[in-house]
């Protein structure tokens, strides 16, 4: 959740990042699960929000010369046409950061499709012993689109918004600033599209801070029935693992089946996700796993979904066939 109002002059930075990962079977000199992709392209249109529009204001585009994975990956050479000697081309990773954040600046707002993506720059970051906080919140465009688009709930490629809001194919796919581009578009097309305030709130209430973890785990202790094992996740669900405040209810805690929801809130955090399952262990005790974790558009759609079929069916939920509980998510 941002923690102030968008207003005219409002930047956002919309980035896509393509990254070459380790080969199979290669033995490598270091721990490949502290580098699951090196980045070897960054891209980026930086929009200006004004007057219930985004105004397109900069473009960035820069290749980058990986130096732990520098053969390309038959599957990332398969989807993004890149060749061995593209790569060579690149600059640097630290000089291609370092432009990039001033092309960023000290207020946008980072925007990308998935949440993939901050989280491999942050990892990069890391690898290369650099300052891996971005100072910036990020707004995952995907869940925004599915919510205005009619397609709630549902993970759908740049392509396909793209394909929805009629915009022209004309740069072809997966370039990390051809994705860039394109999610600008989306982005402008979602604003053009919809009431402002409703798309300002969606944007607030998703941004997160890409800093902070925005997920916790509790896992409960073992006991003798289901209704037990819940309650020893209550306690999980009082404060707010970040700051410690009290935790409000926004959708009172509700269960179906062998799940618990509810929607909770912390004044400085804003709304978190939380969700208990039960499950047996091997010598037939219960014990409850929980997560707490920084609402996104999903969850909000989640937790409502499950709030309706929980006013409809009780805690037994909704008769077993239905696909849409099959899942149990
Ligand atoms: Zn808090």
């Amino acid at each position: 959740m941002l923690n102030y109002p968008i207003r005219d002059g409002a930047e956002f930075v919309v980035f896509d990042m393509e990254w070459n990962q380790p080969i199979y079977g290669k033995e490598y000199d270091f721990d490949v699960s502290t580098l699951t992709g090196e980045i070897i392209e960054i891209g980026a249109v930086k929009y200006v929000y004004e007057n219930g529009m985004l105004v397109k204001k900069g473009m960035f585009s820069k290749d980058i010369k990986p130096v732990m994975y520098t053969k390309l990956h038959y599957h990332v050479k398969k989807v993004t046409q890149k060749t061995n000697s593209d790569l060579r081309k690149g600059i640097p990773f630290a000089k291609a950061y370092k432009e990039f954040m001033s092309f960023v600046g000290d207020s946008a707002i980072l925007v990308g499709w998935g949440n993939s993506d901050p989280a491999m720059l942050k990892q990069n970051l890391r690898f290369f012993d650099m300052d891996d906080d971005l100072n910036s919140y990020f707004l995952d465009l995907q869940p925004v689109f599915s919510l205005f688009g009619g397609e709630n709930g549902k993970q759908r490629s740049v392509e396909f918004a793209v394909d929805y809001y009629g915009i022209d194919k004309n740069i072809g796919f997966h370039s990390a600033t051809a994705d860039a581009v394109y999610t600008g578009k989306i982005f402008e097309k979602i604003f053009e599209h919809n009431k402002t305030a409703q798309v300002l709130s969606a944007v607030s209430s998703s941004a997160i801070d890409p800093d902070i973890v925005s997920e916790y785990t509790f896992v409960g202790s073992a006991v003798k029935d289901q209704a037990m094992a819940f309650e020893g996740t209550h306690a999980f669900w009082k404060t707010c693992p970040i700051c410690k405040a009290k935790l409000k209810e926004k959708i009172k805690k509700f269960r179906i089946r062998k799940s618990e929801y509810a929607l909770l809130f912390c004044p400085q955090h804003g709304e978190f996700f939380a969700r208990s399952r039960v499950k047996k262990n091997r010598e037939g005790d219960y014990y409850a796993s929980s997560v707490l974790r920084l609402a996104t558009q999903n969850d909000y759609y989640l937790v409502a979904c499950k709030k309706e079929e929980f006013d409809k069916f009780g805690v037994k939920g909704a008769p077993k066939e239905t696909p849409e509980n099959s899942e149990e998510s």
